[in-house]
């Protein structure tokens, strides 16, 4: 390919929408074009990172085992009204001229088994796994970071189905080693962190989260033991209660007007909020309970949902805990609450002595709180979010915190989808069963966005050599000068015949302005036709490294092909550890 052909407009200027790395670099080197929040062009550049990728994730798709289908975009209700989520707020909801409802696909479970169910009858088809790489419509909250979180986004899903849960456990383990080899070979270390199942249940689920500092989840790695799970997940170790060695003072209630947060009422009572116990009203099922974390805590919703014994728990509206409690939301405490509200606290209240709660009624607090003297919680459980310096739930080391972007998500989920939607197959035993599933997301769109996130430096993106959108770039500096157009047209036939991609820069620019480009749009490996070219010789240098080599014009190709073997090699290694 020729620049003067290619279609990528640069800009000089950094874009003041974008904040993230990754999405200057995307607009300014003229991969993407922002069309709405959250929708995008992507350019040929872009594009042709993103078909790279696909052909990567196809070939693990197929040595797994998996099969490429395509589903429609199109979805009508009914399947997603059989498992309930038509109700989700992440729908783009349509009709057609005959009023009938439909949306967007934005992920395809009911779709899939759907087809399985009507198309598959015996055992003897299974296990069968079916993937897709498809645009999926999502409307997003807050899209951000340009293709980071997209309305409209490129997804691979692949679903598997299998007569049973050792099965099933056979077809995770070839998509965990499928997701892990097509991230390495795209220049991505992930974590494979374990996550939690959310409102979907099922079991066992992982994340592969890209460690970055743009990375919107939090992390929590084991220092000694490198276990790693999402802090929406993450237990925490047990360790010995410190007990508080105070002496407990008499219980006085103090007015704090105008106080409604943790902060507030730290800042008011002058007391750290290390001293104070939050309580939190949820709803879980149809029974109120009272959530106990310490001040500086965070409450994990779904830590609190398992210690309550259900799946999900909800927060409280305020007119509901007025109602309920008698006291508005930033003045509810654990003392005096109706018995048959359920008190769940975390296990770091224990040590706790001469605490600062609400007093149920508004504008009140009461100090000097003590455990057991003035009330007492109906369970212990960890229901806080682990911070930093939390011990290990799979050893005594201590966890850390990383930001991470989340990449890919692979699930073990079992029979939820199969029973909401009766699709069964007939077993050896001549019995129907219901499938066991599982399902497999890659983020591909996102992925163009955490490539350059962590493989860049201030020039711009470096990208790995099995997804650049050019192999290697051989720049013309003076396409006036006959030599340098003679040797840049050579090494360029050379490579395009022996296949590899090039992209000749032969535009009408000054030298400064190819380096600048060519740097910024990322391409591994540059071969520099200038002055040299006079004693039949070109440079070739490596991107992002001092890496530079005068070469005759003879050994050019054959050396950027020798650098290019192995730049593809240092990725196949890291694939091939799975
Ligand atoms: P997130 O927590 O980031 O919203 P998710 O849990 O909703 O992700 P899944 O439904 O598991 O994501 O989708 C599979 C993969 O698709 C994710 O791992 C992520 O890489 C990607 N993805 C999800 N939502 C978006 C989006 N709005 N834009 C781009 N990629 C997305
Ligand atoms: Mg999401």
């Amino acid at each position: 390919m020729r620049a003067t052909q290619l279609f990528f407009p640069t800009l000089r200027e950094i874009p003041s929408e974008a904040e993230m790395i990754n999405h200057k670099l995307l607009l300014r080197a003229g991969y993407i074009r922002k069309v709405a929040a959250g929708i995008y062009d992507y350019l040929p550049l872009g594009y042709k990172l993103i078909r790279k990728i696909e052909t990567i994730v196809r070939k693990e798709m197929e040595d797994a085992g998996a099969q490429e289908i395509l589903m429609p975009t199109m979805v009508p209700a009914e399947l997603y009204k059989e498992t309930g989520r038509w109700d989700l707020d992440v729908l783009f909801k349509f009709k057609d001229r005959g009023y009938r409802d439909y949306a967007i696909g934005f992920t395809h479970e009911e779709i899939v088994t759907d087809l399985v169910r009507r198309n598959v009858r015996s055992y003897k088809e299974l296990p069968m796994n079916l993937y897709q790489i498809q645009g999926k419509g999502r409307d997003e909250a807050r899209p951000r970071g340009g293709v980071v979180r997209g309305r409209e986004f490129i997804m691979l899903d692949a679903y598997s189905f299998d007569r049973d849960w050792d099965s099933l456990d056979s077809s995770y383990a070839k998509m965990y080693r499928a997701f892990s080899r097509t991230f390495a070979l795209c220049g991505l270390e992930p974590l494979a962190v374990e996550a939690d199942s959310g409102a979907i249940g099922g079991k066992t689920n992982q994340e592969y989260m890209v460690i970055t500092p743009a990375g919107e989840d939090d992390i929590l790695v084991c220092d000694t033991c490198g276990y790693s799970a999402n802090s929406e997940k993450c237990a925490i170790g047990e360790t010995k209660i410190k007990m508080s060695e105070e002496k407990f003072n008499a219980l006085t209630e103090v007015e704090t007007p105008d106080t409604r947060t943790v902060e507030q009422v730290a800042n008011f009572l002058k007391v750290s909020p290390k001293r104070i116990i939050k309580t939190l009203i949820y709803k879980a099922d149809n029974k109120f309970v009272a959530a106990l974390v310490r001040g500086d805590r965070e409450l994990n919703e779904p830590k609190l949902a398992a210690a309550a014994g259900v799946k999900k728990v909800e927060m409280v509206e305020p007119e509901t805990a007025l109602e309920v409690i008698g006291a508005e939301i930033g003045s509810i405490g654990p003392v005096g609450l109706k018995k048959e509200i359920k008190i769940i606290a975390d296990r770091e209240i224990a040590g706790m002595a001469n605490a600062v709660v609400g007093a149920n009624k508004t504008g009140y607090h009461l100090m000097n709180v003590n455990i057991d003297r003035d009330f007492s919680p109906t369970i212990y459980a960890d229901i806080r979010v682990a911070v930093k310096g939390d011990r290990c739930p799979k050893c005594t080391g201590k966890l850390k915190v990383e930001k991470g972007m989340e990449v890919g998500h692979i699930f073990k989920l079992g029979t939820v989808y199969s029973d909401a939607m009766n699709a069964k197959f007939l077993d050896d035993d001549g019995k129907e069963k219901v499938y066991v599933m599982g399902c497999y997301g890659m983020g591909i769109s996102r992925m163009l966005a955490a490539i350059p996130e962590v493989n860049n430096d201030k020039d711009g993106m470096i990208l790995p050599i099995t997804v650049a959108p050019f192999e290697v770039t051989i720049m013309l500096l003076n396409p006036e000068i006959d030599d340098q157009c003679v040797a840049a047209t050579r090494v360029y036939e050379e490579l395009t015949d022996k296949g590899v991609d090039v992209l000749l820069d032969d535009r009408d620019e000054r030298p400064g302005v190819k380096f600048k480009d060519n740097d910024l749009m990322g391409t591994p490996i540059q071969v520099v036709a200038g002055r040299g070219c006079a004693e039949g010789k070109v440079e070739i240098r490596v991107r992002g490294t001092e890496k530079k080599e005068e070469v005759a014009l003879d050994d050019a190709t054959e050396y950027v092909m020798k650098l290019r073997d192995e730049m593809f090699a240092a990725l196949r290694d890291k694939a091939n550890k799975f």
